[in-house]
């Protein structure tokens, strides 16, 4: 069979891939400054071990899928590993995981199989040896056979014992494991960089790979790194030495020496179970305390494992599955600010749109301008990007090396983009910049519209983002809609005329924006300029807010803009290339809001009080303080005292509400909202008469239809005081069956006792029942 030949393409991508491969390993392994995401590494792989497949011809003994990346550095000695340190074989999907396993099992037909599902630690390699239970070397991985010693750091690292424990330890071992840093620990390591004005690391391999390989190991014993044992090199058994028969043999005994291993191994024998396995750790990630970017899974019987042996680069015996990448490249198109509900003016980064974790990002928050600094990015910079905590995306930092001199830094603006008013901070040394203008400013007018309708507030169907920007600032994105007319792109007005510029390339560049503009439409106000009026919307209001869309084909830009009606259905339908008048309608999302509008108007007091955008009077707060003081005049007439003694409000809540009712435009919306008929107060209170007002009751027994916390709570609604003991001041006291020695403690002070059954007459007439009844004992 002749072999195929191969294509000069193929050759020339092979030589590609391997260069770029080698100058990844290079960066990454040996100068710890990657210049290529992990997702991006592992892709240039695959593609290169896919194309040597094809034609084996390509692969050689040197080629990157032979060998273990990385090469030991002069700076250190070089340490000839006794036993070579290996790679593993990566796979990133569950079927391919399934397709090992089975693998393995066709080596042993029959047998039941068991596997070690272990966490992947994204940390370093190291190699540690023991002599007759004294540390004597550590080393890295380097290229597999030569690694770098690193055994004077290694010593300053607390987990790694220098003499281990116990007894039966071989003549020589190479214990194989992971440095690495707990993320509480690399978050320290990074505050104290900032605080030193260094730059902070991008991410925890990065950081103690960094603090490894240092040359003064003070250095390193300043970081606090931890090491957990993953494997077994070289073994010179010794006299007492039992050897494990199994990989997880070896952690037990490991452990029984006085290693760390990691507690998340376990053992695993069918696919099922496997999987299952990797998809509860991968959604329990984010609570690991390290980083981990995969599962690997290694035969757990020792002779099986010999049986298989390796290739150069990896046991045959194992593998790898890797999480989907949480960490990209991207690239940093600008850095531009926005306003918040609290006049907070945040930067925020806008990148070229990456999947990371599973989600497509564009946008991270950067929280201020001194985080901006801090983080040392520039706008056009190639920049890391990943998702903090699982969930709110991030850029962790620039790649230095990436740039070419056109990257320009973020000046922070000293107006605000919505309103032009000057920034300043809310107080002195704040870091954060405000827009002072609240009352005025459309863009927290908006975004406080949005947080009135939102769950936690008034719960609004149809009152979102988007709703409470079309009905403040519709206009948003007319300046986007010039500048892509500008560069040639068109405009569908909502009556179906398109609009575009005449040969653009032709107009010069000065001029393209002002004629770009001159074609639009004039600009449309609001029909909200304060939340002040939102439950006094009707439905005709609403009929001619337009609004700027992107034109989207199957969910991508095209660039192209059109102008669409927002609450009520478009005038117009296309038939072919016409279009034809249509009657336009409220659409249904429209009548949906306005419906619950009006129904919010009666929700509970404190939905109100958080759609009121009272600073720190969130959910939690605003239902302790509607508990207490149940109506919004009662809350406005208690002192800042009483406020902060309510539970769950505090001296803070206290004094932003004051400061909120101190001011004149919040009042307005106050009486604007109870003119359309806003009821600050809830129910039961509202409308039960106060006839208990000034009366302290105590209920002693069952009381008919209470049970005892609603005695209480009945008592209170009516003004009364519950209490749970008989004192002269007790006004009267309410004995059902099982009532104690309170009766005999009432009668003895002269304090009136009344029966359960008059109960609910006293809820219903106060003091009237309590004299009745006693002119009746009487
Ligand atoms: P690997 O990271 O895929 O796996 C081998 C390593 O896993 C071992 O050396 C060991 O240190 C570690 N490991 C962690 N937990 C383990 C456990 N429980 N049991 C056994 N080993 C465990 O292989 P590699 O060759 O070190 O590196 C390849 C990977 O490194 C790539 O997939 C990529 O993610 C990254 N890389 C990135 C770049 C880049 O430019 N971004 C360059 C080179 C490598």
């Amino acid at each position: 069979m002749s072999e195929t030949v191969v294509p000069p393409e193929a050759a020339a991508r092979w030589r590609d891939l391997a260069d770029l491969i080698e100058e990844a390993r290079h960066r990454y392994y040996d100068l710890d400054q990657p210049t290529l995401a992990d997702a991006e590494y592992d892709a240039a792989f695959r593609e290169l071990t896919e194309l040597e497949a094809q034609y084996p011809q390509l692969a050689s003994q040197d080629s990157p899928t032979a060998t273990v990346g990385g090469a030991a550095q002069s700076t250190f000695d070089p340490v000839v590993h006794r036993e070579q340190m290996y790679s593993l074989e990566d796979v990133f999907s569950l079927d391919e995981v399934a397709a090992w396993q089975r693998k393995m099992a066709d080596n042993w037909p029959g047998e039941d199989l068991a596997f070690t599902a272990e966490v992947k630690i994204d940390g370093l390699a190291v190699s540690l040896t023991y002599q007759n239970g004294r540390l004597i070397q550590a080393a890295t991985r380097g290229d597999g056979k030569v690694g770098e010693d690193v055994t004077a750091n290694v010593r300053t690292i607390s987990s790694v014992p220098a003499r281990l424990q116990g007894s039966g330890w071989p003549e020589l071992v190479e214990v194989r494991g992971e440095v690495f840093f707990l993320l509480k620990d690399f978050e320290s390591v990074n505050d104290q960089r900032l605080a030193q004005d260094e730059r902070p690391f991008v991410n925890p391999r990065n950081a103690a790979a960094g603090s490894l390989r240092q040359k003064d190991p003070a250095v390193t014993a300043s970081r606090p790194l931890s090491m957990f044992a993953h494997g077994i090199g070289y073994v010179e058994p010794g006299p007492g030495f039992v050897a494990p028969t199994t990989q997880e043999g070896w952690y037990q005994q490991l452990r029984n020496w006085g290693l760390p291993t990691s507690p998340y191994t376990q053992v695993v024998h069918t696919v099922d179970q496997t999987r299952a396995l990797i998809e509860r750790v991968g959604s329990e990630r984010a609570q690991i305390e390290h980083e981990i970017d995969g599962i690997v899974l290694k035969l757990n019987d020792l002779d099986q494992q010999r049986e298989l042996g390796f290739t150069s680069r990896t046991p045959r015996w194992a593998v790898a599955y890797k999480y989907p990448p949480q960490e990209v490249f991207t690239r940093l198109l600008d850095i531009q600010v926005q306003v918040g509900r609290t006049g907070r003016v945040t930067p925020f980064a806008i990148f070229e749109k990456v999947l990371v974790a599973g989600s497509h990002l564009q946008h991270a928050t950067l929280h201020n301008e001194e985080m901006v600094r801090r983080k040392g990015i520039l706008i056009g910079d190639k920049v890391i990007v990943r998702k903090a905590g699982d969930v709110i995306p991030e850029v962790v930092g620039p790649v230095l090396e990436d740039r070419d001199g056109t990257e320009r830094p973020f000046v922070m603006p000293t107006r605000c983009p919505s309103c032009g008013t000057e920034l300043a901070p809310a107080k002195e040394g704040d870091i954060d910049l405000r827009c002072p203008n609240a009352g005025g400013c459309p863009a927290q007018i908006t975004e406080r519209l949005a947080h009135l309708g939102s769950r936690g507030a008034l719960d609004v169907e149809g009152l979102g983002d988007e709703a409470a920007l079309a009905l403040t600032q519709p206009e948003a994105g007319r300046d986007e809609v010039i500048a892509a007319l500008a560069t040639g792109a068109t405009l569908t007005l909502e009556d179906g005329t398109v609009l575009s510029l005449a040969q653009p390339e032709l107009i010069p560049h000065g001029e393209r924006f002002d004629r770009a503009a001159q074609l639009l439409p004039p600009p449309t106000g609001p029909v909200l300029t304060s939340e002040k009026d939102v439950f006094d919307l009707r439905v005709e209001d609403l009929a001619d807010v337009l609004v700027w869309r992107p034109v989207n084909v199957k969910g991508v830009p095209t660039g192209d803009w059109r102008q669409v009606r927002y609450f009520w259905s478009q005038p117009w339908r296309k038939q072919g290339k016409k279009f034809v008048p249509v009657q336009s309608v409220p659409r249904k999302n429209t009548v949906t809001m306005l419906e619950q509008l009006e129904a919010a108007k009666t929700k509970e007091l404190w939905r109100l009080l958080v759609a009121l955008s009272i600073r720190h009077v969130g959910p939690t707060a605003a239902q302790a303080l509607a508990q207490h003081l149940p109506s919004l005049d009662r809350i406005e007439a208690a002192t800042r005292e009483e406020l902060a003694q309510v539970e769950g409000v505090g001296q803070v809540i206290a004094e932003s509400l004051e400061g909120w009712f101190a001011v004149d435009w919040h009042r307005e919306i106050i009486d604007a909202w109870r003119a359309s008929g806003v009821r600050f107060a809830d129910q039961q209170v509202e409308e039960l008469p106060q006839v208990l007002a000034g009366l302290t009751v105590v209920v002693s027994g069952a009381m008919p239809g209470f049970d005892r916390e609603e005695a209480k709570e009945a008592i209170v609604a009516r003004g009364g005081k519950a209490a749970s003991s008989v004192s002269k001041r007790t006004a009267v006291v309410v004995a059902g069956p099982g009532a104690g020695s309170k009766v005999a403690k009432a009668e003895a002070l002269g304090v009136p006792v009344l029966t359960e059954e008059h109960f609910a007459d006293l809820l219903a007439r106060g003091q009237v029942a309590i004299e009745e009844a006693r002119a009746n004992q009487s």
